[in-house]
């Protein structure tokens, strides 16, 4: 197996391939050597269990999801790294790449055709630009994965594991809250990285509740609400969800009422059990 923390490998395929770092596609690839297989060991529950990665590099963490799962799809946007991966993962058979944008897979339909009735996790070092619209996507999708373990910038981390109702949440913490629960792992300085980034990174990992406070459908209709909420924080809730919804603003401030909250209470005060009662007398 190629050690792609090398930094002399790294530097010799990206010379050999004439392949250049795309800063706008968030291409920072991990030259640590202990993080990787540390992915692989909190993402992957057992074996049989299908691992889904966005964003391969040039192969480095996908090498060690491959030593740890049986099944292995990876969703690449940038087509430029297809002759290195071709030969940093020349030897295992158990990898699909799959070209595309992430975003635009439909997970449900691509889940079911690369890993059948297996169950799956998700395994990335995800594109910073993305993390949030990445991560919504996936809860969004309906699946239940076993785990989502991703790298992402440390503000990020610390926005996803927040605690809805304080400064540093936002719309994507509710829709991690509303589906399991998020725990930072290990930090990840940013010397860790080639090219290095400009801020420090961390693990985090997302494990499914047995039983979610609201089905699916409900929560796409919360995460309406709680996107309208946040889209204008420093407003008030009620001319933040009046405008953000298109509903009148008595109806909104008459909710408010009911659930005990006076008129200039903000969206960002709101715990998930306050947001989850607010959806259920403001039907979206
Ligand atoms: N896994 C590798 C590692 O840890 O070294 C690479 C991680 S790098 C931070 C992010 C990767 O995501 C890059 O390879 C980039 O080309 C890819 N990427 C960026 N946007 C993407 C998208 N929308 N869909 C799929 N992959 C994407």
């Amino acid at each position: 197996m190629l050690n792609l923390t090398d930094m002399q490998v790294i530097r010799e395929l990206a010379k050999r391939h004439h392949f250049t770092f795309s800063k706008g596609l968030g291409q920072n690839f991990l030259t640590d050597p202990e993080v990787c297989p540390a992915i692989a060991e909190y993402g992957i529950p057992f074996p049989e269990c299908g691992v889904l990665e966005i964003g391969t590099g040039f192969g480095v963490l996908t090498q060690e999801l491959a030593l740890k799962s049986e099944c292995v799809a990876a969703v690449e946007l940038d087509r430029r790294l297809a002759p290195v991966l071709k030969e940093t993962l020349r030897e295992f058979p158990n990898i699909k790449i799959v070209w595309q944008d992430i975003m635009k897979v439909s997970l449900p339909e691509f889940l079911k055709e690369q890993f059948g009735e297996r169950k799956v996790a998700v395994c990335a070092n995800l594109p910073y630009y993305i993390t949030s619209p990445v991560l919504m996507h996936l809860l969004e999708s309906g699946v239940r994965f076993e785990s989502i373990t991703v790298m992402v910038q440390q503000e990020a981390a610390d926005r996803l594991c927040a605690r809805l109702g304080s400064r540093a949440a936002g719309a994507v913490t509710a829709a991690v809250q509303l589906r399991g629960h998020a725990e930072q792992l290990f930090a990840v300085p940013r010397d860790s990285f080639y090219p290095s980034p400009k801020v420090d990174s961390a693990v985090i990992r997302i494990l499914p509740y047995d039983a979610p406070p609201c089905s699916q459908e409900e929560m796409l209709s919360v995460l309406k609400l709680v996107k309208a909420g946040f889209a204008q924080r420093r407003k008030t809730a009620e001319n933040a969800l009046a405008s953000g919804l298109g509903i009148p603003k008595e109806a909104v401030a008459t909710a408010l009422s009911e659930c005990g909250h006076s008129r200039s209470v903000r969206f960002e005060q709101l715990t998930l059990e306050q947001v989850l009662e607010l959806a259920g007398v403001l039907p979206v």
